[in-house]
């Protein structure tokens, strides 16, 4: 019965962490805030040790009849201020140690936005291209299941991130709702409007990334009318974010994603890119010019897609000005330290792709009161928080003469054990 015989994903070690896995990314950046912190520095091995991590297994029955295992995760990282927030991806490399370091990466990306949450990711290691959309949404089903006794509205509510979107959003919703017994559409963002679903939320993280950039940029005395913009990326964040920059006079020179990269000069025209593209073929550049991408003469550089993208080596070359980033965890440490050595402004993931989980906040508040606003409303409040919770960084960053990375995790890392001290150790 061939058919029917259970495949097993290879095991993966948790125990060994790579040299520059993204978890020693986020340990490196808590070492650096520590001296910032004062009397709450006592409590920062809080943010070093992830509250709780959830290790499922995920067998599903595929089309041709066999049984296949995958392997998932959900990790709380913090609580202390909220509930856990945080996406759920879906990627053939996805491991624990990843998802802790996105997990804690939302910690501090709530915090510093002063939304009321902890923060907790999820992740299931899949190739989702390789999926029929029968499979993709047994597997959804079947994840969502598997970690249904920590999620909830109250507890950890899952969004979409990298290869997820409104449609796995659904299948959550409708499954943890059927296990609950009641329609629980707080449980998860990032849904479909009819379900609950916000307006100005599938655009929500590359228009923060844009108004984060448009904010540096003035303060830096780049003007964006004519300012060459690249972008690795052009998945919802990236195109999104390079759309708004087209809009406002900037051109598009470069565009890199998982299956090669486009560069002209003249400028790419990304709004019929993005509506023209293959979702499974990407932009239809080149891999000839993928190291070409990181040369190719830019002010602004937009990183949105995946972590430790940014090296030294890449940040020996890049020309740009102004780096966002729209991915999270993209910079190295080192390569962190070269690009402020050359100059160069980095608005950091925790503060720059912050737009997608303020308007799942939005949207969390809007299913509890079953009250909806209008796009206009969301937008302009998305605006507004972000752009002053960037002004506060940048004046602790002036205050201590620090990057506005190290300038965030001050605020957040202060916020979040601040609350763990007021609530005190117990039980
Ligand atoms: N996945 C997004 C992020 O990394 C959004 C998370 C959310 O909305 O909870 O920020």
């Amino acid at each position: 019965m061939d058919n029917t015989a259970e495949k097993t994903s290879p095991p993966l070690s948790y125990a060994r962490l790579a040299a520059q896995s993204p978890w020693t990314t986020y340990l490196a950046q808590v070492d650096r805030v520590t001296p910032y912190l004062k009397n709450l520095a006592r409590w920062v091995e809080t943010l070093k040790h992830p509250k709780r991590a959830m290790i499922v297994d995920v067998p599903i029955e595929m089309d041709d009849g066999s049984v296949r295992h995958f392997e998932g995760f959900r990790v709380q990282h913090n609580l202390s201020r909220g509930p856990g927030k945080g996406g759920l991806r879906f990627h053939p490399q996805v491991t624990l140690e990843e998802t802790m370091a996105l997990a804690a990466w939302m910690t501090i990306k709530t915090a510093a936005m002063d939304l009321p949450f902890g923060g907790a990711k999820g992740g299931v290691r899949v190739d989702p291209f390789a999926l029929s959309p029968t499979e993709l949404e047994k597997l959804t089903r079947r994840y969502t299941s598997e970690i249904s006794i920590i999620i909830g509205p109250q507890k950890d509510i899952p969004a979409p991130d990298v290869n997820t979107n409104a449609q796995v959003m659904a299948w959550m919703m409708d499954t943890y709702s059927m296990q609950v017994g009641f329609t629980a559409s707080g449980v998860v963002t990032g849904k479909p409007l009819h379900l609950g679903g916000s307006l100005g939320r599938v655009k929500a993280t590359g228009r923060g990334v844009f108004v984060t950039g448009r904010t540096a940029a003035s303060r830096i005395g780049l003007d964006l009318n004519g300012a060459r913009v690249a972008v690795q990326g052009f998945g919802n964040v990236g195109s999104s974010a390079a759309e708004l920059f087209a809009v406002h006079g900037a051109k598009v020179v470069a565009i890199q994603d998982q299956w090669g990269t486009l560069i002209d000069e003249g400028g790419i025209d990304v709004r019929s890119l993005s509506q023209n593209m293959h979702p499974e073929k990407g932009i239809g550049g080149s891999h000839a010019n993928n190291h070409a991408f990181w040369e190719t003469p830019c002010d602004i550089l937009i990183l949105a897609a995946l972590e430790s993208q940014m090296t030294p080596a890449r940040a020996r070359i890049t020309t740009a000005k102004l780096v966002l980033e729209g991915a999270n965890g993209p910079t190295l440490p080192e390569a962190d330290d070269i690009l402020a050595d050359r100059n160069i402004l980095v608005v950091p993931d925790v503060i720059c792709n912050a737009g997608g989980v303020t308007v799942s906040y939005f949207e969390w508040v809007q299913d509890f009161s079953s009250f909806f606003w209008s796009e206009d409303e969301i937008n302009a409040r998305l605006d507004t928080l972000m752009v002053e919770s960037l002004r506060k960084i940048w004046a602790c960053a002036d205050h201590y003469k620090i990057s506005l990375r190290t300038a965030t995790y001050v605020i957040a890392c202060g916020r979040i054990l601040d609350a763990r001290q007021v609530r005190g150790l117990y039980p």
